[in-house]
């Protein structure tokens, strides 16, 4: 990136952007080259801030929750990466009724702060998200959930910025969820949603959240740097039985290897690259199609460009 454009960023981002910033430090992944510009946003005025900037400049715009749900290759992440994951931070409740509410979150609230406030207050019906890290920003754009749950179930509303600045918001009824993503105008930026929950017993709340928190930990690789699911299940099988079935689970590449407990998961062993984990997904791939004739979809997302191969010019 160009030094007077660095310059530009720095004066309105005061200590707020960081150059040349390793997205391994930022992912769950802990894999990830470099974003030229990294800015967290704290609020509406600096995202538009950012947007314009991207635009005065040219430089392209990735957006980032927390990290968790994505795998970033090698090269890093030219022009501009915005996240979510340090501002935007408010929750609330729109309306309330005897039975049920509405409650609000901003795009950067942790998915696990915003289900604590709901169980605390007696709202049910977001349990299922318990255990999935990230911001309801990422859980949105992802339609995160499980197999009988999705954000898709509970979103009511949801307010985004088009990259020219405007506000946008959108109801349920014209909310395209889909298999973990949601369909928004390109560029679009997730700020705020609303979101359905009915009254209940905090402590059977709780527990509902316990129950499933417990089931995780002893299904998924939890200890070690990963990004959740890497693959999207096929319609009526699991990606986890189809690449056990096809001998892979515990297969290495470089510093990452399919986890020995949940074959869904890629773990980040000793120092990974994406290419190694990229590598793996690609033998999952080759091998559930060779052993069950079925092509699995990527739930991650593939972000950035790749290194440079050594040698070259
Ligand atoms: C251990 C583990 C368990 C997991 N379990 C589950 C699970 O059960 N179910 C499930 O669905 N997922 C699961 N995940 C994946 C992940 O936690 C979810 O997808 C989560 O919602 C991602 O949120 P994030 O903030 O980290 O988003 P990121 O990973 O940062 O981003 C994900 C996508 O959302 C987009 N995005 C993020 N914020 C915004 C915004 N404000 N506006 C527009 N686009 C945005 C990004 O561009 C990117 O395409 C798991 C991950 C881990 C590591």
């Amino acid at each position: 990136m160009d030094e007077a454009v660095k310059r530009i960023i720095s004066d309105r981002f005061p200590g707020e952007a960081l150059f040349d910033h390793p997205m391994a430090r930022i992912t769950s992944f802990r894999v990830g080259g470099p974003a030229d510009c990294l800015i967290y946003v704290r609020g509406i005025e600096d995202l538009r801030a950012a947007v314009d900037l991207a635009r005065a400049h040219d430089l392209p715009v990735t957006l980032l929750g927390a990290g968790t749900n994505l795998l970033v290759r090698d090269g890093g992440i030219p022009g501009l990466a915005i996240s979510f994951a340090k501002g935007f931070r408010s929750q609330g409740i729109r309306r309330e009724g005897e039975r049920d509410a509405v409650l609000w979150a901003e795009a950067g609230v942790k998915i696990n702060s915003f289900l604590s406030y709901a169980q605390r207050g007696g709202w049910a019906g977001l349990e299922f998200l318990a255990g999935t890290p990230g911001t309801m920003g990422g859980a949105a754009a992802m339609n995160a959930g499980v197999r009988d749950r999705e954000m898709k179930d509970v979103a009511l509303a949801l307010t985004f910025m088009t990259p020219d600045g405007k506000l946008k918001t959108v109801a349920r009824d014209a909310l395209v969820f889909r298999y973990r993503g949601l369909d928004l105008p390109a560029g679009a930026m997730i700020c705020t949603m609303d979101i359905a929950v009915s009254r209940d017993d905090p402590a059977e709340i709780k527990e509902r959240m316990t129950a499933l928190l417990s089931r995780r930990k002893s299904s998924q690789p939890l200890s070690i740097p990963n990004a959740g699911s890497i693959f999207k299940n096929p319609p009526g099988d699991y990606a986890a039985r189809l690449i056990e079935q096809s001998g892979l689970k515990g297969i290495r590449a470089g510093g990452a290897a399919i986890s020995e407990l949940h074959a869904n998961f890629i773990v980040n062993l000793d120092g990974a690259r994406a290419e190694d984990i990229l590598q793996l997904i690609d033998w999952a791939r080759a091998g559930v199609q060779a052993s069950a004739g079925v092509d699995l979809e990527t739930e991650v997302r593939v972000l950035g460009v790749d290194a440079p191969r050594e040698g070259a010019a």
